[in-house]
């Protein structure tokens, strides 16, 4: 039997990424690709018509989002997978979360002007369309209008974590992030932990209910994977892997790039399984 491959991380325009669902579905089966998951930031809109446009392959939607934690100054990105994406109080936070990352566009242009960097936010909203805009829309611009030679550069001298014009998102604790997650009943993951660069923080995060690590990415040297892969053992965490593509937003179509075997999807399952089961059980809880 041929073997079956997903990739667990990809965007679409609906966060930072510039391809449609569209155009990820028929990417994704023309790379062979069993199942993907859409896991745009902060947001959901990506995932109906995803699926919509998956009917005509048979080729498997896996309803995700990537959110954005907060840790002494670090972002702690956690997958949510197969959570529960039509849940109205959901919709209800990621509006609010959404409108925080909107008002965090006009604080960044507003610092960048104080360095003298004329940026309109409504060409950043512009480039972001209805979705959940962000760093990279704004390094886009950025670069667009000349004042960078890369979006890189873009994040290194004006919007990177330590950069002069950065600003906060909206405040959201690991704890709060993974029980929002497991109260969707979904499988939080931990998202490129190389990035986070923060194995201490791996432990703790177990603790808070974390039940996968992002194992295989993009940014992931082989050497880095085994590293994680051994971390995934340790804490007992399912492993995943995705390209994290940002269609060109990143440079490059990295779609199928990075893929893990099809019974890390089985996984994901089982687990999501168990935690809906156990959800059942505390009363208050359950859907
Ligand atoms: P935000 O959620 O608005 O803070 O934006 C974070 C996103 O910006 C990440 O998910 C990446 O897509 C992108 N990003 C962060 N740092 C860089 C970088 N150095 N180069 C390119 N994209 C980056
Ligand atoms: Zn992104
Ligand atoms: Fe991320
Ligand atoms: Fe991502």
């Amino acid at each position: 039997m041929k073997k079956r491959y997903a990739d667990l991380h990809i965007h679409t325009y609906h966060s930072d990424s510039t391809l449609s669902p569209e155009e990820v579905v028929d990417l994704a089966y023309e790379k062979g690709l069993s199942a993907i998951s859409i896991t745009d930031h902060d947001c959901i809109d990506g995932i109906a018509p995803s699926i919509e446009r998956a009917q005509k392959y048979s080729l498997e939607i896996i309803p995700g989002v990537e959110l954005t934690a907060e840790q002494d100054e670090f972002e702690v990105h956690i997958i949510g997978y197969f959570i529960d994406w039509k849940a109205g109080w959901f919709a209800e936070k990621l509006a609010e979360i959404r409108t925080a990352r909107v008002n965090r566009i006009y604080e960044m242009t507003a610092k960048l002007k104080n360095v003298g960097i004329e940026i309109d936010p409504e060409k950043v909203f512009e480039l972001s369309g209805p979705g959940s805009v962000g760093r990279l829309h704004l390094a886009t611009v950025l670069y667009n209008e000349g004042h960078t030679s890369s979006i890189g550069e873009a994040f290194r001298k004006y919007i990177g974590n330590k950069s002069p014009c950065y600003v906060k998102r909206f405040k959201l604790t690991p704890q709060e992030t993974i029980d929002m997650i497991l109260n969707l009943g979904g499988v939080p993951v931990l998202a490129h932990p190389h990035i986070l660069g923060r194995d201490d923080l791996i432990a703790d995060l177990v603790k808070k209910g974390l039940r996968g690590i992002e194992v295989y990415h993009t940014d992931h040297p082989s050497k880095i994977t085994l590293h994680y892969e051994d971390k995934a053992f340790e804490y007992g965490l399912l492993i995943t892997g995705g390209s994290d593509c940002h269609g060109m937003g990143k440079g490059g179509i990295f779609i199928g790039k990075v893929k893990v075997p099809y019974k890390a999807v089985e996984d994901l399952k089982r687990e999501a399984a168990a935690i809906r089961q156990k959800m059942k059980k505390i009363p208050g809880t359950a859907e």
